[in-house]
């Protein structure tokens, strides 16, 4: 025999000699994991219990399960089954069933003044808790289930006679029909937690698309869907079912009729009925269970197919049948790590999964992940299979309660603790500013960088690190109770020197770079090449005399520079900044010659003349004698700074970068043209 898990489900192989045939026969038998107890029930039960235990006289309103042998060992123990809360004897506790009650119940108790041991299922609750306060609201509700049942029975109790039970996708359809247009209430559609998944999907095929204020809400417990779906699964490839469960229990009866459907089923209540079965001709046996039916009367069903086969004396191949079977029905403790599937992810970020246990396992948002800004939805999706570690078992509610963050925490914690040990480099994102730092986590492991460490100036905020990724590597190793402490610094660090090595092995005089300035001095303004600064001195970041580099540029502007020379052992880079093309004295050269006129604006006197300006960059010298025709004693008595003035160029002197120009040039050749003209 094999105990694997195929699609949810535990399966078997016996092996047993056919006398008829007079050969070994394989039979192989897979019980349904999501057989039996559904964490509702088993809460239920097991608050009864705990109750009986604590020798509480205990009365339970009906039968808590659709199970007599429970029934009879609870009686046996001491509980009473009545049907009406005024049977109560004075002080006794009355158990609610998973199926739970009509408010006024609740009610008729409280006068009683009855303890109550309310062992309603929380998913049942939710719906009491939605149609009452849809109800308030003034909704009208609409139940699919069965009227009869006990649970459609409390939800009706919560609806303030606002509701309409339908069975079927047809039923509804008619009641939409026979609304009238101008119904102007909220319609609010919830369903019996076992209603068939299947027809639920059709109910809400007929829904109108307009005229109607319609919310549904789907309150089908998803251990129901889970029981029904993997039924079907197995009856689909099984030659036979056995469903077990009590005659009542309508999600026995729904299982059945489902697999029914797929192939020969058999409905039995214990181990007791198997002799009426006849499974002659089925080499593949499929068992399921309901919601209200015992491990161990699985068990015992599995027992006794097992004894009414002719076993075959042990071999190497045969397989401890009981050990198989217990493992199917296996406790977790504090501690365990085990492997789930992901089930459903709630609104709250809980995330229920299957861990191959009878319990339902949840995995409080909390204990999801250590990074606070990622959602559920971020780190697991439905379906997945993820790593736990079981952090509480509650038999009492029926839960295991399971961290992932603790499993992941741990393997991160030693991905840490490697990545100091090797230096290596990791990268995260900085999730928050702390005091004296800030926090990044890496695979679950909070590491704190000491602003120190950021790697920025003292003076800056902490907070422009938030959200960013930073490379970083880890300083001191998480320990016990203490977070990791990483550096950014010693990476940039790293990366500056990494920058710097490459720079100096390809840099050579007249190498074009683009740079930003990153600071300006009296004498020039510092240039950052990628992890290397260099100096464009004053003098070449204008053709013009400049007092200031800020006349020319500033923090933070990108300039095309180019090496203008190098010194690497002392790490110096001079840069230039001006161009060729732009020197005004090579315009001036291009355009401009001895004899031309021009306009030019007087920029500066001195006593032996005034400076102009022939262009931008170049001005020429008026020496005093070429300022008029006549004798001039002072300069400014002929000029001031900012005339504009016709001046002709008598004079280029190109390596001096000296220009002489003349006013008294133009006067005397207007004096020879009044000659001239008077001659004519
Ligand atoms: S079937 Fe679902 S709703 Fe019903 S008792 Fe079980 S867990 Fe609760």
């Amino acid at each position: 025999m094999t105990n694997r898990k195929k699609y949810g489900i535990i399966y078997y192989i016996l092996i047993f000699f056919d006398f008829q045939r007079k050969k070994a026969v394989f039979i192989k038998i897979k019980v349904a994991e999501s057989a039996g107890f559904c964490f509702g029930v088993n809460r239920a039960v097991n608050m009864v219990y705990k109750a009986l235990e604590q020798h509480k006289p205990v009365a339970t309103l009906g039968p808590i399960i659709h199970n007599q042998d429970v029934v009879n060992d609870m009686q046996r123990k001491g509980a009473r089954i009545i049907q009406d809360v005024s049977e109560l004897h004075p002080g006794e506790s009355v158990a609610i069933r998973s199926h739970g009650v009509e408010k006024a119940v609740y009610d008729k108790i409280a006068a009683l003044g009855n303890p109550v041991i309310d062992a309603t299922c929380p998913f049942v609750r939710r719906i009491h808790k939605i149609v009452a306060d849809e109800t308030s609201a003034g909704s009208f509700i609409l139940i699919a289930g069965d009227e009869t049942h006990p649970e459609v029975q409390g939800i009706i109790g919560h609806c303030q006679q606002n509701y309409f039970v339908f069975r079927d996708e047809t039923v509804l359809k008619d009641f939409f029909q026979n609304l009238e247009k101008n119904f102007s209430k909220k319609l609010a559609i919830v369903a019996q937690t076992t209603y068939n998944n299947i027809i639920w999907g059709e109910c809400l095929k007929v829904l109108p698309e307009k005229d109607f204020n319609i919310v549904v809400y789907d309150t089908i417990c998803s251990a129901t869907a889970q029981r029904q779906s993997d039924a079907a699964a197995l009856a689909a490839e099984s030659d036979c079912m056995i469903v077990i469960g009590g005659k009542h229990s309508s999600n026995t009866v729904k299982l059945y009729d489902i697999s029914r459907r797929h192939c020969k089923s058999y409905h039995i209540e214990n181990a007791d009925e198997l002799d009426t079965l006849d499974l002659s001709d089925a080499d593949k046996i499929g068992i399921t269970a309901g919601a209200s039916t015992p491990a161990h009367i699985i068990k015992e069903v599995i027992f006794t197919m097992e004894e009414n086969l002719n076993k075959v004396p042990e071999t190497e191949e045969d397989i401890d049948f009981a050990q198989a079977i217990d493992e199917t029905f296996k406790k977790l403790k504090n501690g365990d790590r085990v492997k789930g599937t992901v089930m459903s992810i709630a609104s709250n970020g809980e995330v229920i999964v299957d861990v191959g246990v009878k319990q339902t396992g949840t995995v409080p948002s909390g204990e999801l992940s250590s990074d606070p800004t990622k959602k559920a939805e971020d780190i697991v999706k439905v379906g997945d299979e993820i790593d736990l570690i079981v952090i509480k078992v509650s038999d009492q509610d029926g839960i295991v309660t399971l961290s992932k963050k603790r499993v992941d925490e741990q393997a991160g914690v030693d991905k840490v603790i490697k990545a100091k040990e090797e230096g290596t480099i990791l990268e995260a994102v900085v999730t928050n500013v702390v005091k004296g730092g800030v926090n990044v986590y890496y695979e679950g492991v909070r590491i704190f960088i000491p602003a120190s460490q950021t790697g920025l100036p003292r003076e800056a905020s902490l907070d422009e690190l938030k959200g960013q990724t930073v490379k970083f590597v880890i300083l001191e190793a998480p320990e016990r109770k203490k977070s990791a402490v990483g550096s950014i610094r010693f990476v940039s660090r790293q990366e500056k020197e990494a920058a710097k090595a490459e720079f100096w092995k390809n840099a050579e005089i007249g190498k074009e770079y683009e740079g930003e300035v990153k600071s300006l001095t009296s004498y020039g303004a510092f240039v950052d090449l990628g992890g290397i600064d260099g100096m464009v001195h004053i003098s070449e970041l204008s053709w013009n005399r400049i007092k200031h580099p800020s006349q020319v540029v500033s923090v933070g502007d990108v300039l095309k520079v180019y090496i203008k020379d190098l010194d690497p052992d002392k790490q110096r880079i001079s840069l230039g900044y001006k161009k060729a093309e732009d020197n005004p004295w090579e315009q001036f050269k291009a355009n401009y010659e001895i004899g031309d006129v021009v306009t030019a604006k007087i920029v500066s006197i001195t006593s032996f003349g005034a400076f102009a300006q022939i262009i931008e960059g170049v001005d020429g010298l008026i020496h005093i004698s070429q300022l008029a025709d006549r004798r001039v004693e002072n300069v400014k008595d002929v000029v001031s700074v900012g005339d504009e003035v016709q001046v002709k160029i008598i004079g280029i002197d190109l390596d001096n970068k000296r220009i002489s120009i003349s006013m008294r040039e133009l006067l005397d050749a207007a004096d020879d043209d009044a000659e001239y003209d008077d001659e004519d």
